[in-house]
């Protein structure tokens, strides 16, 4: 993103990762763009916001729950307080999550090493993971 790099419009991957983001949670508001965040869904729940990230499968949990971390921390951060929810609409599946200091904090490493990775002169050399095969972004590490 630092780059401006887009994925692959193409990928099929994404292409299913939209739809079924669209088709699912009819009720629910889509997809609102706040500053530097595209949030999937959000709703309130009484006096509390809850801010949704829709995903194909829980196979990347990990990262998705650290997506939605960086999600209510960037808020918190604007004075906005938020729970999150991570959406499998596939497996029918929903997990709450709150950002305690100890996920705040991992947050924080996170962005520091990223931060360094966007400020290092060149990209590190791609490693093979059991993601690439279906990543929007594959032409870039292996055409
Ligand atoms: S290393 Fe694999 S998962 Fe990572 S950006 Fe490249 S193709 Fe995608």
């Amino acid at each position: 993103m630092s780059r401006q790099i887009c994925p692959d419009e193409d990928n099929t991957y994404l292409h299913l990762g939209r739809l079924i983001q669209n088709q699912s949670y009819g009720r629910e508001r889509k997809e609102v763009r706040l500053e530097h965040l595209c949030l999937d869904l959000i709703r309130r729940e009484e006096e509390t916001l809850v801010v949704a990230e829709v995903k194909k499968s829980s196979r990347a949990r990990e990262a998705a729950r650290m997506q939605l971390a960086f999600y209510l921390y960037e808020l918190e951060q604007m004075g906005v307080e938020a729970e999150g929810e991570l959406l499998f609409p596939e497996e029918r599946r929903r997990e709450r999550m709150v950002l305690d200091p100890e996920l705040a904090r991992q947050v924080e490493n996170l962005k520091a090493r990223v931060r360094a990775l966007i400020l290092a002169p060149s990209a590190p050399l791609p490693t093979r993971i059991r993601f690439c095969a279906r990543c929007a972004y594959a032409e870039f590490c292996w055409a």
